[in-house]
């Protein structure tokens, strides 16, 4: 019989997890998608085939359509209407993955959730190992891309360099080379949730909510079909965004910039009082007085700048605005209402 705390940590560490995937546990599978009609049907069929081949596995597959201009709306509605375990939530307009995807995970019924791109670059056929690091207890089982197939070099390059440097300078270590493509336990869910930010970057976020969390590796295969929704200048926004939510070191940086040019300022003065004193000269000259000034101009408005991002930040928190907005639930349970699974659902 463990007696002192220490003990009984040591019990409960040591003591077998609880049984996760009991009859009636239920896996949902989150995919935003966002003009991704090419790749959709194929995704969902090799989805369907991945969990069903999982014995005594209930799952729902919820669908994200994050305002897409082609036809994927279309066919999410076809294939709810040929599978009930599919539902399929309509954004009225694009609001971007990190939001999509926590719309998707909102309307989740499941014990564990699956976060999944819809192109196939994360291929579902690593769900089974991320589900059975789940059942030995693991609450996050993050995705760690070894190879990324079909990517420039220059967009490999960028998204390492990023990765590193996101996880120097964020408050909480965010795991290198991970996407959204992940296993969370509902406790992490619910954490994540309970996060009402805008900014929302959902790998940091899910970093934050700590638990137990385990990375699986996987070979990030090239995208099945379509194009990109992440060309440089979002890419720039995304990681810009990661780094401003995570990290109040740029706003430090002002003040490092500052104790440079102060002391920059300094070795001037000693260097001119030094040359009249023992030279006898003035230091004069329209060059140094020049650079002196830009260089002060440039890095105030920098520092304006970067002050500027957060209280954009501030600004866009303090409006309050609801995340995204809803234009088409198909498969849930009416709204207002937390989902049961045996209820017959809406259309
Ligand atoms: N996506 C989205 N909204 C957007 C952009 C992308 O829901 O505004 C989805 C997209 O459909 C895909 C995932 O986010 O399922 C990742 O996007 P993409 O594959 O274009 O990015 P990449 O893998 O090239 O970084
Ligand atoms: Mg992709």
């Amino acid at each position: 019989m463990p007696t002192t705390a220490d003990d009984r940590e040591h019990t409960a560490l040591n003591s077998p997890p609880p049984a996760r995937l009991t009859a009636d546990a239920l896996l949902s599978v989150v995919v935003p998608c966002f003009d991704e009609e090419a790749v959709i049907c194929e995704t969902h069929s090799r989805l369907v085939a991945t969990l069903e081949a999982v014995p005594d596995l209930d799952f729902e597959c919820v669908y994200v359509d994050d305002g897409s201009r082609d036809a994927t709306l279309n066919a999410l509605r076809n294939l709810h209407r040929a599978d009930a375990r599919v539902r399929v939530l309509a954004l009225s307009r694009n609001f971007g993955n990190e939001i999509a995807v926590t719309a998707g995970l909102q309307c989740a019924a499941g014990d564990a959730v699956v976060v999944m791109d819809a192109d196939l670059q994360d291929p579902p056929e690593v769900i089974p190992e991320m589900l059975k690091r789940w059942c030995a207890g693991v609450d996050v089982a993050y995705g760690v891309r070894t190879e990324r197939d079909g990517e420039t070099r220059f967009k490999r390059w960028a998204a390492s360099a990023f990765y590193r440097l996101l996880n120097r300078l964020a408050d909480v270590p965010v795991p290198l080379d991970t996407g959204n493509f992940r296993l969370v336990d509902r406790k992490a869910v619910d954490a994540f949730l309970a996060m009402p930010e805008r900014d929302r970057f959902v790998r940091a976020m899910m970093a934050w909510t700590g638990f137990r969390q385990e990375p699986v590796p996987y070979r990030r295969a090239a995208r099945a079909a379509g194009e990109t929704k992440y060309p440089f200048g979002k890419l720039l926004r995304l990681a810009i965004d990661g780094i401003m939510s995570f990290s109040l070191v740029p706003l430090r940086m002002a003040t490092w910039l500052g104790l440079l040019a102060c002391g920059l300022a300094l070795a001037g003065i000693v260097y001119a009082l030094v040359l009249r004193v023992f030279a006898a000269v003035w230091v004069s000259g329209w060059t140094l007085l020049f650079i002196a000034v830009l260089f002060l101009g440039g890095v105030q408005l920098l520092c304006v700048g970067i002050l500027g991002e957060y209280v954009g930040r501030i600004y866009g928190e303090v409006k309050r605005r609801p995340l995204y907005v809803v234009k088409e639930r198909l498969g849930f349970a009416p709204a207002g209402r937390p989902p049961m699974r045996d209820e017959p659902m809406e259309d």
